[in-house]
């Protein structure tokens, strides 16, 4: 990849003046394509004659993206009062303060989506009876690969709802850590605590 510095420049095709023109590399606020929000302060390639945006170079990418997912809406669950009272045991038990538990509910989505841990059994949680109560607590998560690791993994352990996949993850998290302790897995989590803290 070709890292663009401000002020360098190069020939592109720019649309609206319907010609090869020479650009600029500048920063510029770029309204996304959809008009739903601007991207601000991002590196890209300016045409001379119009001032026209012609290029948007593949170094501003993550930019963009980092700007694009801060717009974009929390995944929502309805969760039993106890749920949440086992994660934050959970994140205690890895030497992690309560507000680890959303990272923690991330890395299981991830890894189970990926295949690094087995989804087969994910559904046989929801049979059991800290499953049941009343959802009456939320647990909002935001993240911009989330949505669609969960849909993948809705699919892997054929578990309908969103928020049915959230909850057989936290009674993962409670059964691996907590009941039926995974000593491997344990160590790899609280190396992602001292990551994170
Ligand atoms: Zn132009």
């Amino acid at each position: 990849m070709k890292i663009f510095k401000v002020g360098d420049s190069q020939k592109a095709i720019c649309e609206s003046c319907q010609s090869i023109e020479n650009t600029t590399f500048q920063l510029r606020d770029v309204p996304f394509s959809d008009e739903s929000g601007t991207v601000k302060n991002v590196l890209v390639g300016v045409c001379d004659k119009c001032d026209e945006v012609v290029i948007i170079p593949q170094q501003s990418a993550p930019m963009i993206n980092k700007q694009l997912c801060a717009l974009r809406k929390p995944i929502e669950s309805k969760v039993p009062a106890h749920f949440i009272d086992m994660l934050n045991n959970a994140c205690a038990e890895l030497g992690a303060k309560p507000d680890f538990s959303n990272a923690l509910i991330k890395y299981y989505v991830h890894m189970l989506s990926n295949e690094a841990m087995p989804a087969d059994k994910l559904k046989t949680y929801l049979k059991s009876n800290l499953a049941a109560g009343k959802s009456d607590k939320r647990i909002s998560l935001k993240s911009s690969i989330l949505r669609d690791e969960i849909t993948t993994l809705r699919s892997k352990a054929h578990i309908k709802s969103t928020s049915g996949v959230i909850k057989a993850v936290v009674l993962k998290i409670h059964d691996d850590i907590q009941v039926h302790p995974q000593p491997n897995l344990i160590n790899q989590l609280k190396g992602v605590v001292a990551a994170v803290s």
